[in-house]
Parts: C-alpha cells; sequence; structure tokens
C-alpha cells in the first residue's frame, strides 16, 4: 500500500486528542512510506495532517474542486494539487489516486466520503479497504448504529465487517494494509 486516502474534518473539532491524533497519523504514514491523498484544503484536520507530511519528507496529493479552490481553503505547497470540476469528479480522482481510505473525526463532509468509498466498493467499482480511526470514542455511536443496520437485515455482516474500526493508529495501517489486494483494487468506473 503506496498511498492512503485520509478523510478528516475541515475543522479541527473541540477536543485536543484530534488534532494530536492527525499530526500522528501523517508520521505514522511517512514511516510506513506512505503518501497523502485528500481532499486538498488547508483548514482543520486537513491542513494538520497534509503539513505533518510534508514537514517529514512525505507526499501529498490533494483534489479540490475549483469552486473551494476559489474561496481559497486550498493548501499552496502540496506535491501535486489536482484542481477538478465538482465533488464528484473529486471523489471519484481520490479513489482513483489511492489504495485505501481512512476516516479520522470529522463531520458530514467526511461522513460523505466514508460512505462513497464503502457503497463502491460495495458495488463492485474498486475493492479497496477502508477504516475508521476511533479517536476518544468518537465513532462509539456511528459503529454501534452500523451494527444495527446489519441486525436490522440491510447489510451482510460480512459487509460491516468490512470496516475496519481501531482506536490505534498502528494497529489501523496493519489492517488496512492487510486487506490491500494490490490490482484487484483498481477502480473499474
Ligand atoms: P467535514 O468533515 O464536513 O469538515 O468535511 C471534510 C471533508 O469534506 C474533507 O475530507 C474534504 O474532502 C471535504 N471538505 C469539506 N469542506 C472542505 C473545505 N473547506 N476545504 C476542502 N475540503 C473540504
Amino acid at each position: 500500500m503506496q498511498r492512503l486516502a485520509v478523510y478528516c474534518g475541515s475543522a479541527t473539532g473541540s477536543d485536543p486528542a484530534f488534532a494530536e491524533t492527525a499530526r500522528e497519523v501523517g508520521k505514522a504514514m511517512v514511516g510506513h512510506n506512505i503518501d497523502l491523498v485528500y481532499g486538498g484544503g488547508r483548514l482543520g484536520l486537513m491542513g494538520i495532517i497534509a503539513d505533518t507530511v510534508l514537514e517529514n519528507g512525505g507526499k501529498v496529493f490533494g483534489v479540490i474542486p475549483e469552486m473551494l479552490r476559489g474561496h481559497e481553503v486550498a493548501h499552496t505547497g502540496l506535491t501535486e494539487l489536482h484542481i477538478v470540476d465538482t465533488m464528484h469528479e473529486r471523489k471519484a480522482q481520490m479513489t482513483e489516486l489511492t489504495d485505501g481510505f481512512i476516516a479520522l473525526p470529522g463531520g458530514i463532509g467526511t461522513l460523505d466520503e466514508l460512505f462513497e468509498a464503502w457503497t463502491w466498493n460495495a458495488l463492485g467499482y474498486h475493492g479497496k479497504p477502508f477504516g475508521l480511526l476511533n479517536v476518544n470514542g468518537y465513532w462509539d455511536s456511528l459503529v454501534t448504529f452500523l451494527d444495527s443496520v446489519a441486525d436490522n437485515g440491510f447489510m451482510s455482516v460480512a459487509r460491516r465487517e468490512q470496516l475496519i474500526v481501531s482506536d490505534n493508529i498502528e494497529e489501523a495501517i496493519s489492517r488496512l494494509k492487510a486487506a490491500y489486494t494490490g490490482a484487484e483494487g483498481k477502480v473499474t468506473w
């Protein structure tokens, strides 16, 4: 696994552990020689993880829609910043660029991205692994709800178990790597 898409808040959230974890994830990725794919912004946890990967010598690939770039939220110091027309193109391009996905704490943008990665996997558009980094129990209630989606018969247990959930960065990365299938993960639209 050479690249990981990190989905996370464009805010830093209320718990200082969120920003600290974004820094730790950035450092851990460089330590594993994994480059960052992300939404190309400079705000919140997004900016923190991008800066950390760059400061530690890693590569960062951002994908941002023209409209957000116009609002001056784009990070201008990335290895590559891809400008696209729409949010849909952004997620498609991030999916093509990455080998897997992880969501750190975030809001509706992060949820949208995580669920699209999962849905596209479920429909067979890609075979890339995806997970949640559960910082200080931030995702607990979502995980409980997702378990109930499977309990209620709207998702198989196997599908639910595809979502890697961990509160430990090294464990999350090693489980994503173990689930990464290389060429089988390639995107077919
Ligand atoms: P949220 O979790 O609602 O803060 O949204 C963050 C996610 O949505 C990121 O992973 C981005 O890809 C995208 N996003 C939302 N707001 C912004 C922004 N101001 N700049 C860049 N990307 C954003």
